[in-house]
């Protein structure tokens, strides 16, 4: 029988260690490998090619994706270049409207100058998919839920219009994490992280890290991986090997938490719109609880205006003001002016990341000391 997902994160690929029984992978913390005749090693060769802490990494990852293969980056944005690295020059790509701003940043300031073409849309809705598919679409990407505004996208009905089109559907899991959400199982064929996020968990590491549900695909991405070398050094490998093991009880904290945060700010009166999937009010939570098994940590919460916003996230003590999201410890932050500025102020508007718009990352601290810090805030606006 297939062992449970807790079960995995604490052991696919982290077998005691050979030679003395530990039983952390250790850190293999160097740049080449001796060879005993010219040819003849042990299957590594050279650092940006291969290193064990990081081939652990990467099939840790795998398993809890129920993937092939996962393949590892220095970052979440440069796991993204490298899968767009699998296209060339007059190949279309659809992606969400709502996404992180870095993601956009990447499309449209990077790939637009090498002759990729972009289509954003509103991805809640396939049929606008099924009206923006082209002969030379290649790929569709998305999230879910969407950043900032917490849109729920069917990835199930998405990657069915993506086969049925010869694209591939990439999906950027960061928000859920596999416990949470498997988009492979749904359909998807890559799926990617910002491992900075949830995955390394404690904010003190960058990293990104794809899985795909075939060898083809890795193949095609590990050639990249070699050729363009935005690897992740074996410390932080190992870091992620380490928060990988307590995966399981950090996203349960960060979901129970986000739910009472949630309920109490859609009941506040200076709240004027609560964006949470777990709550029934949000237009897609019968989706999200049929494709995920929970809501995770993140929320997004109107309150009207700038000035309102500004005072809110300075008032609070225990989330602490800053860009990034997923770690241990609670955070806010002002999607407009921080997380994304690199969106257009038109698209901005239309998406609804007005500047009276925070966005909160619900950390693992005690429930009740969330509560009552996010209402001292409120009471200072
Ligand atoms: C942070 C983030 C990224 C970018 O990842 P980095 O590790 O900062 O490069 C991509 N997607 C989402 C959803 C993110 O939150």
């Amino acid at each position: 029988m297939k062992q449970g997902f807790a079960t995995r994160a604490i052991h696919a690929g982290q077998d005691p260690e050979g030679l003395t029984g530990a039983v952390t992978v250790p850190l293999f913390q160097t740049s080449t490998y001796a060879q005993t005749a010219v040819g003849q090693h042990k299957g590594f060769e050279y650092a940006r090619t291969h290193n064990p802490t990081r081939l652990a990494w990467e099939n840790n990852i795998a398993a809890l994706e129920g993937g092939a293969q996962g393949v590892a980056f220095s970052s979440g944005m440069a796991t993204l270049d490298s899968i767009m690295k699998l296209f060339a020059r007059g190949d279309h790509i659809v992606a969400s409207e709502d996404m992180y701003g870095g993601t956009f940043r990447l499309f449209d300031k990077v790939y637009r100058r090498f002759g990729l073409e972009f289509s954003y849309i509103d991805m809640t809705d396939p049929t606008r998919l099924a009206d923006a598919l082209q002969s030379s679409t290649k790929m569709v990407f998305t999230e879910s839920p969407t950043n900032p505004m917490m849109s729920v996208i069917d990835i199930e009905a998405v990657a069915g219009l993506c086969k049925a089109h010869n694209a591939l559907l990439v999906v950027d899991n960061t928000f859920m994490t596999p416990y949470l959400q498997r988009p492979l199982e749904l359909g998807a064929d890559i799926v990617m992280h910002s491992v900075t996020k949830y995955l390394g968990g404690h904010s003190d590491l960058v990293g990104g890290v794809a899985v795909t549900g075939s060898d083809e695909l890795a193949e095609e991405l590990k050639f990249v991986q070699n050729a363009a070398g935005a690897v992740p050094g074996p410390l932080d490998c190992w870091l992620c090997l380490r928060s990988s093991k307590t995966l399981a009880l950090r996203m349960r904290q960060h979901d129970e938490n986000a739910r009472a945060v949630a309920e109490m700010c859609n009941e506040h009166p200076k709240i004027e719109k609560t964006l949470y999937p777990g709550l029934p009010s949000h237009p897609q939570h019968e989706l999200a609880r049929r494709q995920s098994s929970g809501f995770g940590g993140m929320i997004s919460i109107e309150l009207g205006s700038e000035e309102r916003a500004h005072t809110f996230a300075e008032r609070l003590k225990i989330f602490l003001l800053a860009e990034s999201l997923g770690g241990v410890e609670s955070l806010v932050n002002h999607p407009a002016s921080m997380t994304h500025g690199s969106v257009p102020p038109e698209t901005r508007r239309r998406l609804g990341i007005s500047d009276g718009l925070i966005r909160l990352s619900v950390g693992i601290e005690d429930k009740a000391d969330l509560l009552r810090d996010i209402e001292q805030a409120l009471d200072a606006i």
